[in-house]
């Protein structure tokens, strides 16, 4: 039986980001709608002709997407939320791009300070949210109870068509029925999305008939539910879905062709074999419900879980094909492929039609290593994107269906980057190693308990009741831009460059003291990204020029790549703020990204657990927070903005995850006296499941965001008692309007009925590095106001 190849989804924003061009472009009104779907369709082309090249034999197609999959789903199944004014017939483009960012003349998604997605105010597009544990964001299916269903886009269809007309025989990838319902939200009645489930399924059913009828022989049918906790309602529902959608046998139906290839020849089929696909985790406790499914395929992430593969191999039906994910969807490190190829060795030993796939979606990683041209060549052999991930793949078949002496040279360059990886002075720091497992309980205390803490402060800080303050950045205008973008390119040079920031720095500062801001930040016009900023001055980083991962839609990311043990040679941030603190007499808050944050938006190294990683750069931000100390700092912020993104898909392991979060961040800001106020920063709102250890953190200040849920976040805060102070978001910053100091106002009186006056701060909910100077100026002027007012009838 032959190995195959399948890759599960290629990334599609393209080598150049062409596709973000393109969209853009024709959001803007500066191209058409042909130019649009020529470059689109030309990526397709492109991505299908460069995996066959690469050696995948199995090739999706319908991975390809415009904006989101999870949009062409809600497209496909014509669930078009009324608002849109959608008539019927084949989803258009006008319809499509109004869901994903709203409809004319509004403001569509927003990054917040670090790209990651936010509505914009009054925008009618659909909400976003991070798809599983990814830093990709999809678009929230809106599902009404009275909800009915249609076939409204034949994308699937067309596009395996499309790949078909180019020589390419592919298997469509569809995002499964039940996942689908999981992801979205109802709107009106509460009833449960699951419900619906028997009015979507005729449409997948009509989906698959068609694809049959054209010549698919399988499908992938991605059901990434099953890697999370499932009700008994979702695991039955589960059964039903796939009972009704194969008529209760594995194939489907009289399908006769090779169960192991893409062969046209079960053409026959009324629908296609299923390949199950299930990614993110171990499918745990649903392992059962899975295995008794009546599909052809089964896919199974043995990265994140490579040892389900012997409870799989014990349970499964002889003859479901299982595509084995050994290859990392998520992470950019070149693989080990003999440990691969010995790790497998069961399933092949045991006769199995086996596939060889990515963990997942290649979606999540950047797609090719040959541009990196800059980076460090001993670093670069320990990477591999997305091209270079169906190349690994195509050896590991080799090695299977030819021996490993057929790709004896491959396999050798494997081994010898790994064992690189093993011993590289680069990447094995001692010193660090040494520091950070030294088990002194006291290196994560503060000296004394809040209370204390509290008064030593106030008597230092002296601070008006409901004291005022910002997140952090300023705007970066388009004038910071060029600035660092000359200077990028040597056509200025550094002390222009400084100057230059000096000067914006400066003006910000007085700013401030004019606009009667009690506490006073830098503005962090210094820094292009707050993760990128400080991996930029760690050791055990790299950064790439090209490697793009999709956000949503054309928003793209370079996650910075830790490949060792982190150390700060020396101080990051110091000068900038004591330039700062030199401007004014009010305090000057230190600003730092915390250790969680950083972990969470980068690319990890995978030879060690994160949580060890994760205290490395807990003790590198330590020396940074007591050297702002000794400069005199006496407020410092450490901004944990993703540390809630962090959490573990399945609930049973959250709690080990907050364990070393908290602990971490503890790390981080514990070096210091009494005397100095500790500051963190969360950009969300979500609270309730997390708040005892949002607590543990013991911070002396939190700021989070709540000025969009007009303050109901902080029943989770009182209902609780957290402990320490709090500064709940009064500004929402997502959007270009300018709130009135009356409407702060009502949102500190909301805030005061929750919380004792006396533990309040006033701020906006997050950094203003997104905005213009003009609706800042003004409403961080009616935010002073607004707490002015509060002050009076304190
Ligand atoms: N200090 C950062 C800023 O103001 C915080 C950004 C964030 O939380 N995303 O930009
Ligand atoms: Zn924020």
């Amino acid at each position: 039986m032959t190995v195959n190849v399948a890759t599960l989804g290629f990334p599609r924003i393209g080598p150049r980001r062409e596709l973000k061009t393109a969209l853009e472009s024709y959001w803007a009104g500066k191209s058409d709608q042909a130019a649009l779907l020529a470059t689109a369709a030309e990526l397709r082309r492109k991505a299908w002709a460069r995996q066959r090249d690469l050696g995948a034999t199995i090739i999706p197609s319908n991975d390809f997407s415009l904006y989101d999959q999870v949009l062409d789903t809600t497209a496909m199944v014509g669930a078009i939320p009324a608002i849109y004014g959608w008539t019927g017939g084949e989803v258009g483009l006008d319809t499509y791009f109004a869901m994903a960012r709203g409809a004319q003349g509004q403001p569509g998604h927003e990054g917040c300070a670090h790209g990651h997605a936010h509505d914009g105010e009054g925008a009618p597009a659909a909400e976003m949210t991070k798809w599983f544990d990814t830093n990709y964001h999809y678009l929230v299916p809106e599902l009404t109870a009275g909800q009915s269903f249609r076939l409204a886009s034949t994308k699937a269809l067309r596009e395996y068509r499309e790949a078909k007309a180019q020589g390419i025989e592919t298997r469509p990838v569809l995002l499964g029925p039940v996942s689908y319902l999981l992801l979205g939200k109802t709107r009106g009645a509460d009833f449960e999305p699951l419900s619906l489930l028997p009015r979507l399924l005729p449409i997948y059913a009509e989906v698959l008939r068609r694809l049959a009828e054209a010549g698919a022989a399988w499908v992938q049918m991605d059901e990434p539910y099953l890697v999370m906790d499932l009700t008994d309602t979702a695991r039955a529902a589960y059964r039903d879905a796939y009972a009704a959608l194969t008529g209760g046998t594995p194939t489907g139906g009289a399908s006769t062709g090779d169960a192991s290839t893409g062969d046209a020849s079960t053409g026959d089929a009324s629908i296609p074999r299923i390949m199950l696909t299930t990614y993110f985790g171990a499918l745990g406790d649903n392992l059962a419900t899975v295995l008794a499914l009546p599909v052809a395929g089964l896919h199974v992430d043995l990265v994140r879980a490579p040892d389900q593969l012997g409870a799989i191999l014990a349970g499964a039906r002889p003859d479901l094909v299982l595509s084995l994910g050994v290859i990392d969807g998520r992470n950019i490190w070149a693989a080990d492929l003999n440990a691969i190829l010995d790790r497998i060795q069961p399933a092949v030993a045991a006769g199995r039609t086996v596939v060889l796939a990515p963990s997942c979606s290649l979606l999540h990683t950047p797609i090719d290593l040959e541009r990196e041209t800059d980076l460090d060549p001993e670093v670069r052999r320990w990477l591999s994107f997305a091209v270079q991930k169906v190349a690994e793949l195509a050896v590991l078949a080799r090695a299977l269906n030819e021996g490993r002496d057929a790709v004896r040279a491959e396999l050798d360059v494997a081994a010898a980057a790994a064992a690189s990886r093993r011993i590289s002075p680069k990447i094995h720091n001692p010193a660090v190693q040494a520091r950070i497992t030294a088990d002194d309980p006291s290196l994560s205390r503060r000296t004394s308990p809040f209370e204390v803490r509290r008064s030593i402060q106030r008597a230092k800080l002296k601070l008006p009741p409901y004291p005022t303050t910002t997140i952090g950045s300023f705007p970066q205008t388009a004038e910071i831009r060029k600035a660092r973008a000359d200077y990028g390119k040597h056509a200025i040079d550094l002390a222009t460059y400084e100057g230059f920031l000096r000067d914006e720095t400066a003006r910000a500062v007085r700013w401030q003291e004019e606009a009667g801001l009690d506490v006073l930040v830098h503005g962090e016009f210094e820094r292009n990204d707050m993760v990128q900023y400080f991996g930029e001055q760690l050791s055990g980083f790299a950064f790439t020029s090209h490697a793009w991962v999709q956000s949503y839609g054309s928003r793209c990311v370079r996650p910075p790549i830790i490949y060792g043990d982190v150390a700060r040679p020396r101080p990051m941030t110091v000068e900038w703020w004591r330039y700062a603190q030199s401007l004014t007499k009010r305090p000057m808050k230190g600003m730092l990204t915390g250790p969680v944050t950083i972990l969470n938006w980068s690319f990890v190294r995978d030879d060690q657990p994160r949580s060890v990683t994760c205290r490395q750069l807990a003790f590198a931000i330590r020396d940074e927070v007591t050297d702002l100390e000794n400069a005199g700092a006496a407020i410092i912020q450490i901004d944990e903005a993703a540390l809630r993104e962090g959490l573990p898909l399945r609930h049973g392991e959250w709690q080990a995850y907050l364990d070393w979060a908290v602990a971490c961040f503890r790390i981080a800001s514990s070096g210091v006296g009494d005397a100095t106020q500790i500051h963190t920063h969360m950009c969300y709102s979500e609270f309730n499941d997390i708040i005892a250890s949002i607590g543990a953190m013991d911070a002396d200040v939190i700021s989070i965001e709540t000025a969009r849920s007009q303050m109901e976040l902080l029943d989770a805060f009182a209902g609780y008692r957290y402990p320490a102070e709090i500064g709940p978001g009064v500004y929402d910053i997502h959007s270009p309007r300018v709130p009135a100091a009356d409407e702060m106002s009502a949102l500190l009186k909301a805030a005061a009925r929750r919380l004792p006056a006396d533990q309040l701060w006033v701020n906006p909910d997050c950094g203003l590095k997104t905005r213009k100077w003009p609706e800042v100026r003004l409403a961080i002027e009616n935010m002073v106001a607004a707490a002015q007012a509060a002050r009076a009838c304190a």
